[in-house]
């Protein structure tokens, strides 16, 4: 099963509940694997501490004009919706940083004039932790071209029981990289008017994907209720509730894994996995088959 761990906006909790969840499958001899796509800012690999056993770099393909064939007419600059182009005085002018590599200007121009160069931009690490094998994505300071790093970080899957993705915050296409193909998404959020009004915008795009989803609330004492009505109101599952332990932040500081330092909350992490199981499976049951009937239960 590939479940994604998402939130609509950063410091909400997603890389605590991604790695302990993990680990709480793991001590339970489930074959997990972790993807953190979070590739701007991975950090899941502070609290797993794993060891890295292979790096690879990350390359996308960026056009290189081949100067004798042009003519300067223009048209790869007109073209390209990423003005990564620009033509001064019939001169190509290629600004690497905002290429998407659509190859774009290669198909419209008139002359043949383009090769195909690859430009590193990141690299993804795999390792292995405390019985879950691990990967991530690193993104080169500087760099837009995130999705390209999370595409290679989830090529790199292997084929577990339970594949956990740590996605990036945020709604916009890094997310939707991360989570498009997950047959679940968990929602991370605080019951503050911040919280809610992106939870929103999360639950807006696990709509959208036609995903199904519950959400997750850390710190879940704090703040008012407007989260917890809201969820009601739009008959939305909350799966998880981390209270406001100053323990676990703590653990956090230290760079610990909760459910290692604090093991009453192993049955926490345990229930939300159950939930997750229990509805997934709820799902499953209830799509036709092929011929259209619905699945036995
Ligand atoms: S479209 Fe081709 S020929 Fe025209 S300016 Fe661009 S590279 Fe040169
Ligand atoms: S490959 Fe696409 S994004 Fe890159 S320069 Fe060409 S048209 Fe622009």
């Amino acid at each position: 099963m590939k479940i994604a761990i998402a939130s609509g906006k950063g410091g909400t909790g997603k890389t605590t509940i991604a790695t302990n969840l993990a680990l709480t499958l793991a001590n339970a001899g489930t074959n997990v694997q972790l993807l953190d796509c979070d590739v701007e800012e991975p950090n899941c690999h502070i609290f797993l501490k794993p060891e890295i056993e292979s790096a690879t770099p990350v390359t996308v393909p960026i056009p290189k004009v081949i100067e004798e064939k042009c003519t300067g007419c223009g048209i790869c600059a007109e073209v390209c919706e990423f003005s990564a182009i620009a033509v001064v005085k019939k001169k190509v002018l290629i600004f690497s940083e905002l290429c998407h590599g659509c190859g774009a200007c290669s198909l419209f121009c008139p002359e043949d004039a383009f090769i195909e160069v690859p430009r590193e931009v990141g690299a993804i690490e795999k390792g292995y932790a405390d019985g879950i094998t691990f990967t991530q994505g690193l993104l080169n300071i500087g760099e837009l071209m995130s999705p390209a790093v999370i595409s290679e970080v989830k090529k790199s899957a292997g084929d577990p029981d339970v594949l956990i993705i740590d996605s990036p915050p945020g709604t916009s296409c890094p997310v939707i990289e991360a989570v498009k193909d997950a047959e679940f998404i968990l929602l991370v959020t605080e019951p503050t008017p911040f919280g809610l009004n992106d939870l929103k915008l999360a639950v807006g795009m696990a709509k959208a994907l036609n995903l199904p989803f519950a959400v997750a609330i850390n710190r879940s004492d704090i703040g008012d209720d407007a989260v917890a009505e809201y969820c009601r109101r739009e008959n939305i599952e909350i799966f998880l509730e981390i209270p406001n332990d100053r323990r676990i932040a703590e653990a956090y500081s230290r760079g610990e894994m909760v459910v290692r330092e604090l093991p009453e909350y192993l049955e926490t992490f345990k229930t939300c996995w159950d939930r997750i199981r229990a509805f997934s499976e709820k799902e499953t049951s209830s799509k036709p088959d092929s011929d259209g009937t619905a699945k036995e239960a």
